[in-house]
């Protein structure tokens, strides 16, 4: 461990860069022309453990435009494969380098990635670039899913780079500055089983399991749980992902993470309308990875881990199969444990009742039916003012609100504190598609105050403070429907 405190803060180890070599290539990031910071986190610095007004500045813009390697880093590409829309793919980082990772002063582990830090082994075609929209637009929902409570990788800075990149036209170069809690994806075990010796399979799950899971190193059939354990993170996450209205958009299993983080903000939005079949994303035509079906696509995803992970959970293959199985018909049990937990939380639901779920259901039903949208509908239930929803005034809705006050009534809590419950799960802003669109644009004329103030109100999306109330209005019908495009 390289210790750099008296400087910047930088205090890195390279754990990743000890694994056998089959697993990345060292690559330093590619220099840049005139790099100038446009984002810098500073509270994320501080929790980091790094000096924020030493990065913030013309030596931390040279820095995390890669031009400059900080003490202790050791630059590389990770190798990684993964099934793209249902392919299987040879991938690896091809526009980003892993500095190394950062040991924060409460001793724990981030990846710092730079992406969009020029060409790798892994870029195949691409020019190893990013543009500067699609790095804030990941900058503003990595965040505002951290403010929404839900496990992510997150952003550090974003740097414009003084050159142009070439896409359907010139666009100004960026470079992220990505915080992980690892880069491991479903995909570097796909790569692992494939291109990797059974001896390398090993090491892989053995760093994983030290760096994620440490608490079952010492279980018996280690691996199997591992696998046990990615299961239940990732259905607690994409239960997350629901209860919030959150569509990933290319669930690859690239894009899928050990840890349990979520990662790789592309097409991704949030839903408005409640509806099941909603994508935002132009390139899922057949909607793969369409809004409810977000759950089917993270088991078909684990389904690839637990392939890949086969020679290790036991010798004879076919019982390896049976014990895999086992632990993915798990998910679906998981996930709807996570959502149901939260759903009843935005109902400010206490207890358990058996009736619950068709409480839940028809409140969702009558959504998609009258097109209400998902986020406000919960927060004039939150605010006590069904009137606020254009659900109110029919007849089913009225039903549904007496069942439902009735509910309320059966538990001990008081009103006080189930409305506190409902605050605290039923995000009163979310980072909704115009807005979203309004901050990239003004940035993109170097107007960063529409974007900071965004980043401010999403950093506590359960405050129900005055300043939200703006944000809370829906987009003209015009700005629909809305259409995500893959970022690169
Ligand atoms: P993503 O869609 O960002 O998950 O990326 C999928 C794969 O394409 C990863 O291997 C990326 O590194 C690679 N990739 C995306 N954009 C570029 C680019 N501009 N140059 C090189 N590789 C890229
Ligand atoms: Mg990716």
């Amino acid at each position: 461990m390289t210790k750099d405190l008296s400087e910047k803060g930088w205090n890195f180890d390279n754990s990743y860069a000890r694994l056998p070599k089959v697993f990345f290539t060292s690559q330093n990031p590619t220099p840049v022309q005139s790099p100038k910071i446009v984002m810098f986190n500073k509270s994320l610095a501080m929790s980091l453990g790094l000096d924020r007004e030493k990065l913030e500045s013309e030596e931390g813009a040279q820095v995390f435009a890669g031009n400059k390697i900080p003490d202790g880093a050791s630059p590389l590409a990770q190798a990684y494969a993964g099934h793209q829309f249902g392919h299987f793919t040879m991938l690896g980082d091809g526009r980003a380098v892993l500095l190394g990772e950062q040991i924060t002063p409460t001793d724990e582990r981030f990846d710092i990635q730079l992406k969009g830090s020029g060409r790798t082994p892994y870029s195949r075609g691409g020019d190893g670039r990013a543009a500067l929209g699609p790095m804030l637009r990941e900058y503003i929902i990595s965040e505002g899913m951290h403010g929404l409570g839900i496990p992510t990788t997150r952003s550090l800075a974003v740097v414009t780079t003084g050159e142009e990149i070439a896409r359907e036209s010139y666009l100004p170069g960026a470079i992220l500055t990505r915080i992980a809690a690892s880069h491991l994806r479903v995909g570097t075990f796909q790569y692992a089983a494939r291109w990797g010796s059974a001896d390398e399979l090993r090491t892989l799950a053995d760093y994983a399991i030290k760096r994620h899971y440490p608490e079952i190193e010492e279980n018996d059939n280690r691996y199997l749980t591992f696998l046990h354990e990615v299961i239940k993170r990732q259905a607690m996450l994409i239960a997350k992902w629901q209860l919030v209205g959150f569509i990933h958009g290319v669930m690859n299993t690239d894009n899928m993470t050990i840890s349990g983080e979520s990662i790789d903000y592309g097409p991704c939005a949030f839903i408005d309308t409640y509806d099941p079949a909603a994508v935002f994303s132009s390139i899922d035509r057949e909607g793969r990875y369409a809004y409810g079906n977000q759950p089917n696509i993270g088991v078909w995803n684990l389904a690839r881990l637990a392939e890949a992970l086969l020679p290790l959970l036991h010798e004879n293959q076919e019982e390896a199969v049976t014990l895999a199985q086992d632990k993915l018909s798990d998910f679906a049990q998981f996930f709807e444990l996570n959502w149901l937990e939260g759903m009843r939380a935005k109902l400010g639901l206490f207890n358990e009742e058996e009736q619950d779920k068709p409480l839940i259901k028809d409140l969702l039903d009558m959504m998609q039916k009258h097109g209400a949208d998902y986020t406000n509908t919960f927060r004039a239930l939150t605010l006590d003012k069904p009137e606020e929803t254009i659900l109110m005034g029919t007849a089913e809705f009225t039903q549904w609100l007496e069942r439902w006050k009735a509910r309320l009534g059966r538990q001990q809590e008081s009103k006080e504190s189930y409305i506190q419950l409902m605050k605290n799960s039923n995000p009163a802003v979310i980072p909704r598609n115009h807005r979203v669109e309004e901050a990239l644009e003004a940035a993109n004329n170097g107007d960063y105050r529409v974007m900071e103030k965004l980043l401010e109100v999403l950093s506590n999306p359960y405050a129900y403070s005055p300043e939200q109330l703006e944000y809370t209005t829906l987009p003209a019908p015009a700005a629909r429907p809305y259409r995500t495009f893959c970022g690169t």
